[in-house]
């Protein structure tokens, strides 16, 4: 589907992380964890990038994806749009969705690959899912992490959802993990770890690392959905 929508709202994730939400149309339905693309003007041209969508099937009143600001010409632009604007958006695309098909995933996220896992994990929530989540996500510090306050509250409401945050280059306060994601902390945070699907969303660095530990770590591939955060 392709549309013309209006922002409705910005809101500013961390020092230089932004969601953008638009107007949903009735008609638009997607699948928690897929992307859409953006078309803006550029510098006087059309402009297109793909974006996951942050937002979940369940918010009916808008559609929001949630973009790292670069200080290059489309991130520009795109910051410098206000509410009552327009883009263009079409999709959905991708096939890293969940709809409640198993009952034990995990989710691994790299920097801003955590997108379409606030999307998985807020749609688990407000279903009401058996689904037992298991959320593990890697970013640089403190100040990149995005979404934490409403995913500690998705915890309280949906008992069946875990999250694990660690940072690489945590400031001293840190008490939590220093580690990258590996195959101990995968081990270790989620024992049952043979029974699940996963789902991986980063940097194509950090998608292709997973990879490789997850088949150490005996997940065959056709237990694995898969999106790389590609353009950084
Ligand atoms: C399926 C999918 C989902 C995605 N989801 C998200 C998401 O949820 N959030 C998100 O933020 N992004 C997401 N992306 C990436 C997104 O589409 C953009 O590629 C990304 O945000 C960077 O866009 P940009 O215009 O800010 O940077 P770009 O200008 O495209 O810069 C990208 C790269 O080019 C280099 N570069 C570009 N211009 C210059 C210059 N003048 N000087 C030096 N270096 C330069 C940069 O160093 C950088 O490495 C997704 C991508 C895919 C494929």
């Amino acid at each position: 589907m392709k549309f013309e929508s209006g922002v409705t709202q910005i809101l500013q994730r961390s020092h230089n992380i932004k969601s953008f939400r638009f107007r949903r149309p009735d008609k638009f339905d997607f699948k928690a964890g897929q992307y859409i693309v953006v078309t803006i003007d550029v510098a006087g041209k059309k402009a297109s990038k793909p974006f996951s969508l942050s937002s979940s099937p369940t918010e009916k009143d808008h559609i929001e994806f949630t973009k790292k600001l670069t200080g290059h010409e489309y991130s520009n632009a795109l910051d410098s749009m206000r509410a009552g604007d327009s883009a263009g958006i079409s999709g959905p695309y991708g096939k890293m969705s969940f709809e409640g098909e198993f009952d034990r995933i995990v989710l691994l996220s790299g920097g801003i690959g955590i997108t379409p896992m606030r999307s998985i994990c807020r749609y688990c929530t407000d279903m009401g899912l058996d689904t037992d989540v298991v959320l593990i996500c890697s970013d640089k510090t403190e100040e990149d992490m995005v979404f934490w306050n409403e995913l500690e509250e998705m915890m309280h409401k949906n008992r069946n959802l875990m999250v694990f945050q660690t940072l690489t280059r945590a400031s001293g306060n840190w008490k939590g993990s220093r580690e990258r994601i590996n195959a101990g902390i995968i081990k270790h945070q989620v024992p049952d770890y043979l029974t699940r699907h996963f789902f991986v969303c980063g940097p194509p660095g950090m998608v292709e690392s997973m990879m490789e530990i997850l088949h150490t770590i005996d997940i065959p591939e056709e237990k694995i959905k898969k999106e790389s955060i590609t353009g950084y």
